[in-house]
């Protein structure tokens, strides 16, 4: 009883706390269709990963790219270039430029920053715990570059279940031609 106090009162800090753990309003229960995360960060065996200095990345990056990506940062919920595109193409890293989403996997979250129900390749997003803020949630990553991208959470759309909550600023946005 105790445990399950615990459990309900983690996650309602979590739905609380600002930043991509922002809860997604009228959330439909899709516990059938759940999906488990991606791989750890530290078993993606990418052959090409792109490996930079700090100094290197903040000499590409704008400053908000480097704050978000390279510090885990967060934008500020309905700011960002994404959060209400609704044109066809893919979403890349803004760090490395790898593909990241599709444009036909993405969906109204009502949180404010762009979501997806699943990556454009499974092995292409890495994830890693965090126990930040308080909270545990998982963290997501390119798994080419390692920059941080936002959190996934399990109150996402069919068919996976899986809300990966991004931020437009660790995305660069490809329109379909
Ligand atoms: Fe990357």
């Amino acid at each position: 009883m105790r445990r399950a106090f615990s459990v309900l009162l983690a996650f309602g800090v979590s739905q609380w706390l600002t930043g991509c753990g922002g809860s997604r309003p009228n959330a439909e229960a899709s516990a059938s269709v759940r999906t488990t995360a991606p791989p750890p960060l530290a078993s993606w065996n990418m052959k090409d990963k792109v490996i930079k200095t700090e100094e290197e990345w903040k000499k590409e990056l704008t400053p908000e790219q480097f704050r978000i990506l390279r510090k885990k940062g967060t934008e500020r919920a309905f700011t960002g270039a994404d959060w209400n595109n609704h044109e066809v193409g893919t979403f890349r890293c803004a760090g490395c430029g790898l593909e990241l989403f599709a444009s036909d996997t993405k969906f109204e979250s009502g949180t404010g920053w762009p979501s997806f129900y699943q990556p454009i390749t499974e092995g292409h997003v890495a994830s890693e715990e965090d126990n930040s803020l308080f909270t545990r949630r998982v963290e997501v990553h390119c798994a080419r570059c390692g920059g941080h991208l936002g959190h996934v959470f399990e109150d996402g759309p069919k068919p996976t279940g899986l809300r990966y909550c991004i931020n437009s600023a660790s995305l660069k946005f490809e329109k379909k031609p």
